[in-house]
């Protein structure tokens, strides 16, 4: 569900003309939806109702600190990866209280930082972090409340670059790791086991994933109180999916259900960390026809977008719905879409029916707010997209389009 509809056949953010915006604020743009997002986080957050829970944004799916904004205005907590998203979560006002911190490979004053924050927990994913955190606290002479990041073995069923609860994965310790490090993690004077965390991989379409993972934290959790210890909070992740084509995720109150269902006998506070579940389909991506071009064995759309704006369809081969802004008739034509980057990897679509484009046509890219712009990168020294976020019939510019000076900034020392 998402609030980018055709009004007599245009394309609409909200109540917003997609091509007004255009006209203010150039191709390629990121527009999302203020509306979607509230409606989005509602829809999950509620799904909870009724347990003791924290919603944490996964802050790495979209991190414009008008979107950190507007979810913490909505009651969101924050899950993030590095120093930098903690910067970001704290100018937009979080509570610390609500910041969770994951991540493989936590650097010292990363973790300082965290710690002076006094952020909620860290979920850690090593022994050896878990000895620095210590440390680091110790340092600091404050207590760092942490969960240990467990990888359940459990197969998410979705793209491998995105499993991340598999035994193979680099992700957290499996059980037998992960209770030994709880042992260790016992007694260091400066480090508080409070939760359990897990999450195990990413577009889950199905729930079944979720609660085998669950089963496994069920027991590995009697083990830790066998162990009397004092945990609190099971995190559970993030990872629901959504539709970007033909597929079918539940609903996120069927998950809720699920999981409410499975946790009932439980005393625990529940940790949930979606990301593109709420973010996803409250952003696209609009670009414009540059060029047509045909080929005796294909049909090429050259738009002004590239996989330096959006990544997920080079990297993961993921599908994109792409529509053009102004609908119109005449035939449909099968063609790739691709931007202007010099990589035969760069495209936004392959082999896709869409009405024939013509140059200076607008296409909207859809299910763009989750791991878009925040993926994007300066390659082929390509100033980054606009983002605006619309809500109703307000348009607020989130982050102005770079300009040549931005690519050029950092090396000023050289000219
Ligand atoms: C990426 C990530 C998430 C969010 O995943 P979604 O699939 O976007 O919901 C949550 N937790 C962790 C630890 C992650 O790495």
């Amino acid at each position: 569900m998402h609030y980018f509809e055709y009004r007599n056949r245009e394309l609409f953010a909200e109540d917003v003309s997609i091509r007004e915006l255009v006209r203010e604020f150039d191709t390629p743009l990121y527009i999302y939806s203020a509306r979607t997002l509230r409606r989005h986080f509602q829809a999950f957050d509620s799904a909870f109702q009724g347990i003791s829970h924290l919603t944490c944004f996964s802050v790495k799916a979209n991190s414009n600190i008008c979107v950190l904004k507007l979810l913490a205005e909505m009651g969101s907590g924050m899950d993030i990866v590095s120093g930098g998203e903690l910067f970001r979560v704290l100018k937009a006002g979080i509570d610390p209280q609500k910041i969770v911190y994951s991540g493989v490979g936590k650097r010292e004053h990363e973790i300082r930082e965290a710690l002076l924050s006094d952020i909620l927990m860290f979920n850690v994913e090593s022994r050896q972090e878990l000895e620095k955190i210590n440390q680091v606290a110790g340092e600091m002479n404050v207590q760092a409340r942490v969960s240990l990041r467990i990888n359940p073995d459990v197969d998410p069923r979705t793209h491998p670059y995105i499993s991340t609860g598999l035994k193979k994965n680099k992700f957290g310790m499996d059980l037998e790791q992960a209770l030994s490090s709880y042992q260790l993690a016992m007694p260091l004077p400066y480090i508080q086991p409070v939760g359990i965390d897990c999450h195990i991989g990413s577009q889950l379409t199905s729930v079944e994933p979720f609660l085998e993972a669950l089963e496994r934290i069920k027991i590995f959790y009697g083990q830790l109180v066998d162990l009397g210890m004092e945990i609190r909070y099971l995190d559970l992740g993030g990872g629901l999916g959504i539709t970007y084509d033909q597929e079918d995720p539940p609903h996120p109150a069927e998950f809720g259900r699920a999981v409410k269902d499975s946790l009932k006998e439980l005393d625990l506070t529940l940790i949930l960390e979606p990301g593109r579940v709420i973010a996803g389909n409250a952003g696209i991506l609009v670009t414009r026809v540059l060029y047509t071009k045909k080929t005796p064995s294909k049909n090429f759309v050259i738009v002004d977008a590239a996989m330096n704006d959006l990544l997920r369809p080079s990297l993961y081969g993921s599908y994109h719905r792409i529509a053009p802004v102004q609908e119109k008739d005449g035939s449909l034509c099968y063609v790739d879409v691709v931007g202007p980057i010099c990589e035969t990897g760069d495209f936004l679509a392959q082999g896709r029916e869409i009405p024939e484009a013509e140059q200076d046509d607008l296409l909207a890219v859809f299910s763009a707010g989750a791991y878009g712009f925040t993926m994007s990168s300066q390659y082929n020294s390509r100033p980054r997209p606009a983002e605006v976020l619309v809500d109703k019939n307000e348009v607020i510019l989130a982050r102005r389009r770079e300009v040549y000076f931005d690519l050029l900034q950092l090396e000023e020392q050289c000219f």
